[in-house]
């Protein structure tokens, strides 16, 4: 279907909605016409929830998180480990990790990771704050868990060279890489075992 032959707003909200992640224009237009059906309140509180996104909401000015307040809950947290400071590079890989229950640290979101061939760089990320969080002392532990893209290794290299610069007393560890829980070793892609070998553990 031409979305030019809808009516304007129509078009303007099923345009808005297609452009959101994993949504395509004939589910932007299902959703939209969904909405249309809606009870006038329904939709209000919708675009109020939408609103408050910004109103409401804040970052936490010491771990860049967001949160209603800052500093955040969890960095509020009298009972959390003050000399573990766990990097991410997104604020939802710190709501994976926290979902688990089993780290009992601080966090620092970065906002993302080096990536040269789309144009961010260390400058463009917030290596400042985390210099700053760094040099008040409190951190033994600098634990990275970025992942295993090009990304993430580019960013953790440059870390490591910061670290190595400014705070060399400061301990780098990273999440360890291996084989997946309930995978077979057949199945593992040939860099997992690279990996894997390499930082095999003493049982
Ligand atoms: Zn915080």
């Amino acid at each position: 279907m031409d979305a030019n032959t809808l009516p304007l707003p129509l078009r303007e909200l099923v345009e808005r909605l297609a452009a959101l992640p994993g949504l395509g224009p004939k589910s932007a237009l299902r959703i939209a016409l969904t909405m249309l059906k809606w009870p006038r309140e329904r939709a209000d509180a919708l675009g109020q929830a939408v609103l408050d996104l910004r109103e409401k909401l804040c970052f936490c000015r010491r771990c860049l998180s967001i949160a209603e307040q800052s500093p955040c809950p969890l960095c509020a947290d009298p009972g959390r480990e003050r000399d573990q400071l766990c990097l991410v590079g997104e604020w939802d890989s710190l709501l994976a990790l926290e979902a688990g229950g089993f780290y009992r640290g601080q966090y620092m979101v970065l906002g993302g990771l080096i990536a040269p061939l789309d144009g961010v760089d260390a400058a463009s990320l917030d290596f400042a704050a985390l210099k700053a969080r760094l040099a008040e002392g409190e951190v033994r532990e600098l634990i990275l868990a970025l992942g295993t893209t090009t990304e993430a290794e580019a960013t953790a290299s440059y870390v490591k060279n910061l670290l190595a610069r400014e705070f060399p007393d400061i301990g780098l560890t990273r999440l360890a890489q291996g084989i997946p829980l309930g995978s077979e070793v057949k199945y593992v892609d040939r860099e997992t075992l690279r990996q894997s070998l390499l930082w095999r553990q003493k049982i």
